[in-house]
């Protein structure tokens, strides 16, 4: 689908007339720099920093296709977008985070329907459609790119690797949490594609989701190395639900019972996550985790 949207922009802006050569658009900012990105990602990127539409703001730069956005709706995202950033850069304790000294982040808006990801570097990929509606996981997105540690990065690691020792839960639980708690701080909509409550029904659609998980290895990686090898299988949106709701609501019950630098802390020991989180909250990560089952209502666990 991303393949068939990169096409439609393609197509789209190359019927545009004679696109500015590269000596006319001083005025452009620099592109952004992506890691890890996949091809497809790529080859849409290439097309906005060329002859794409791009509005800078102080800390992201938006990329989108030309006419995709009136002017007042570039000027209110742009906005909208600096102050969530602005937020969370002093949220991660990181008020001086630059990838190559570009501080800022840039959100790449491409055509089509596509899972919203940030691969790496300061770029983010999401589709247009969501940023003109307002329904778009910008905030999740960008927490990726903030909380990437100079220690290591598991994107980068051998897949074997990865799927062993990663602890997705809490790449993906913080990125939750603190998008939901920046945007209350900062009125801004918070919307995520898949957990679709307010963030105040997290912990009740958890206790739902959990219980109706199609196994137990959902439960049993939430708070443990390693990724779900089912949310990249055909059954990935049943594990998906119970497993992202689940870690968004284990890791908001560790910082509003401990404050977020336990988990920055943990986030920042690459491949030492659990071990250091362990530590800074004095207490094996089973306890922790019953407590906030407990703490949610699930208690089935009692019954094994
Ligand atoms: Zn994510």
């Amino acid at each position: 689908m991303i393949v068939a949207g990169a096409f439609v922009l393609a197509t789209t802006l190359l019927s545009c007339e004679h696109p500015a050569p590269p000596t006319e658009v001083d005025h452009r900012p620099k592109p952004g720099v992506p890691t890890n990105a996949w091809d497809e990602d790529l080859a849409g990127k290439r097309l906005l920093d060329s002859i794409g539409e791009a509005r800078t703001g102080t800390d992201i730069v938006l990329w989108y296709p030309k006419d995709s956005l009136s002017e007042a709706q570039a000027t209110e995202i742009v906005a909208r977008l600096d102050r969530g950033i602005v937020a969370a850069k002093r949220m991660v304790g990181k008020p001086d985070w630059n990838v190559q000294g570009d501080r800022r982040v840039h959100f790449y808006c491409l055509p089509g329907s596509f899972i919203s990801h940030a691969p790496g570097g300061n770029c983010a990929f999401i589709p247009v459609w969501r940023m003109q509606q307002d329904q778009s996981p910008w905030l999740h997105e960008a927490m990726h790119l903030l909380l990437k540690t100079d220690k290591g990065d598991w994107l980068q690691q051998e897949d074997s690797v990865a799927m062993r020792r990663m602890p997705l839960w809490l790449a993906e639980g913080m990125a939750d949490a603190l998008a939901m708690d920046i945007s209350e701080q900062e009125h801004l909509t918070y919307y995520s594609p898949l957990i679709d409550v307010p963030p105040a029904a997290t912990d009740s659609l958890a206790l739902v989701v959990l219980r109706e998980a199609p196994s137990d290895s959902v439960l049993a990686c939430i708070g443990a190395r390693g990724k779900l090898p089912q949310l990249w299988g055909p059954d990935r949106f049943s594990y998906a639900l119970p497993f992202y709701t689940g870690s968004a609501s284990f890791t908001r019950y560790i910082a509003k019972h401990h404050g977020y630098g336990p988990l920055l802390k943990a986030n920042d020991g690459f491949d030492q996550e659990i071990e250091v989180l362990e530590r800074e909250l004095g207490m094996p990560m089973d306890s922790v985790k019953l407590r906030w089952l407990a703490a949610i209502g699930y208690t089935d666990h009692l019954l094994h």
